[in-house]
């Protein structure tokens, strides 16, 4: 009794408050709605799970080479939504990018269509209507599955040139960005260079590398922005870069500058995708995959500059397709990150490596006149790249199988290899590396995706309104109402 008589007086101190504090007018600014935001940023990491980016965040942390903190893993808003497809459980690029550009569940390989294969519209071509600008960036080609749902329409994901046809002649992606533009060398012969002809004959700048990315802001007409080498279709993996290569983060400030200059006014809407992460995932190299996630929050970083200038009028969601490899965090309560510290390069660039030491060509087969390397020579080789027998212990029946392996290789002439999705590994790198990867704690459990959920992490202008997505499909319709699309 006592404690309802005291709630009730409190309720009626706290209500009288209001009505004395308040100052005239207020009520009716309570009744209007919330600012729209002008700036919106949308950043898609590719196969991003939230293992891969708290596996980053770890590593970093024990390393101290890194961020500290992954800057989205602090964001205000984080919860996590569903990728399931129309076709599967387990989603692919196409239909999760479908479904993050356009608000549709649609079936897997699906690019801007949905399951009857009609065209549906994408938040870009949402925004361009209402006067926005629009710019989507990737460190893939730019025609790739992801990049590809926010602006085409296709049956099949592989059709890269009916694709870059489409970005061509799309009057409502103003800047566009990416490693190159995408073949399909099995039909045709074209090349890269044949669609960037193309694409100067309509009127589009091309440019090649951050040296070209300048004055944006007054650039007239659309631009499309690539690696800095023309022979590139993607960036490739961040870790192997020299000094001075395209990234992620050089295509988000030339959009920002180029989205900003022309669009200040009305306001823009921007993707990006940080598409590597996938690739790293696909390859099952834990060291690979968290150097990904660093550039990704590399490119995040660019973003917040803008938002630290336009804190009231800027959005920021940060979001996966789905998760790649189902990757576990630790080998039964134990994880030793700083044993992957000695790996300077990717698993692809380690096994190019291998083929020279091993007398091996470009096409894979072992080299006239090859020298075999001796067991000694493989051994130190995987000391020195993937740091077995110095920071990773090899137990003797480890020892006995890579021993194994390269009596098959190298004495049979077995030269075993291991496909992943977007690339091809000697068995003895690609074991040693997995090997290498449990040792640390990060344990892949296949090489393609997953239907686990995904993490949304939202900062900015009525941030707090996606904590209600609880699907991919929601994100874009959110943005849609929000920004007034
Ligand atoms: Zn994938």
């Amino acid at each position: 009794m006592l404690k309802l008589r005291t709630l009730s007086r409190l309720a009626l101190i706290s209500a009288l408050s209001v009505i004395i504090i308040l100052p005239a007018g207020a009520r009716k600014t309570r009744q209007q709605e919330p600012p729209t935001p002008k700036y919106v940023f949308f950043l898609i990491g590719d196969g991003m799970g939230i293992n891969q980016v708290y596996g980053a965040q770890n590593y970093n942390q024990v390393t101290g080479d890194g961020p500290k903190f992954i800057n989205f893993t602090q964001f205000p808003v984080r919860t996590f939504v569903t990728t399931f497809s129309s076709s599967s459980l387990v989603t692919d690029s196409a239909a999760s990018g479908t479904a993050l550009s356009s608000g549709i569940k649609t079936y897997n390989n699906a690019i801007g269509v949905d399951p009857d294969h009609k065209p549906v519209n994408s938040i870009c071509v949402w925004a361009h209507n209402k006067g926005f600008g629009t710019g989507v960036a990737t460190n893939v080609g730019v025609n790739h599955a992801t990049p590809a749902a926010f602006y085409g329409h296709a049956d099949h994901r592989n059709e890269y040139e009916k694709i870059a046809d489409q970005l061509i002649e799309s009057d409502f992606i103003d800047f566009a960005a990416g490693g190159g533009f995408l073949t399909e060398t099995r039909n045709t012969d074209h090349t890269g260079q044949y669609f960037e002809d193309k694409a100067r004959e309509a009127g589009i700048t091309v440019l090649h590398g951050q040296d070209q990315f300048r004055n944006l802001a007054n650039h007239n007409g659309r631009v499309i922005c690539f690696a800095k080498d023309p022979s590139r279709t993607e960036l490739g993996f961040t870790m192997d870069h020299q000094s001075g290569e395209t990234e992620l983060s050089d295509f988000v400030r030339a959009g920002i500058d180029y989205l900003y200059g022309h669009f200040s006014k009305k306001g823009f809407f921007f993707m990006i995708e940080g598409g590597q992460i996938d690739g790293a995932g696909h390859n099952n190299d834990a060291i690979c995959n968290i150097k990904e996630i660093n550039a990704f929050h590399d490119a995040i970083d660019v973003v917040l500059a803008f938002y630290d200038k336009h804190p009231d009028e800027t959005l920021i969601l940060i979001t996966a397709d789905h998760e790649t490899g189902g990757l576990e965090l630790g080998d039964n309560y134990i994880m030793h990150p700083e044993r992957l510290a000695v790996r300077k390069y990717s698993e692809e660039e380690i096994n190019k490596r291998f083929r020279v030491l091993a007398g091996i060509g470009e096409d894979r087969r072992p080299l006239p006149n090859r020298r075999v390397p001796t067991w000694d020579q493989v051994r130190d080789f995987l000391r020195e790249y993937v740091g077995l027998w110095g920071a990773v212990e090899v137990t003797p029946d480890q020892e006995a199988h890579f021993r194994e392996l390269y009596h098959r290789a190298f004495n049979m002439n077995q030269v075993e290899e291991v496909q992943a999705l977007y690339s091809v590994s000697n068995r003895i790198v690609s074991d040693a590396i997995n090997y290498a990867d449990k040792q640390a704690g990060y344990i892949w459990t296949h090489g393609g995706h997953t239907g686990s959920p995904v993490g949304l992490y939202v900062k900015g202008a009525r941030a707090v309104e996606f904590n209600n997505c609880t699907d991919n499909t929601l994100i874009p319709q959110f943005i849609k109402r929000i920004a007034k699309y």
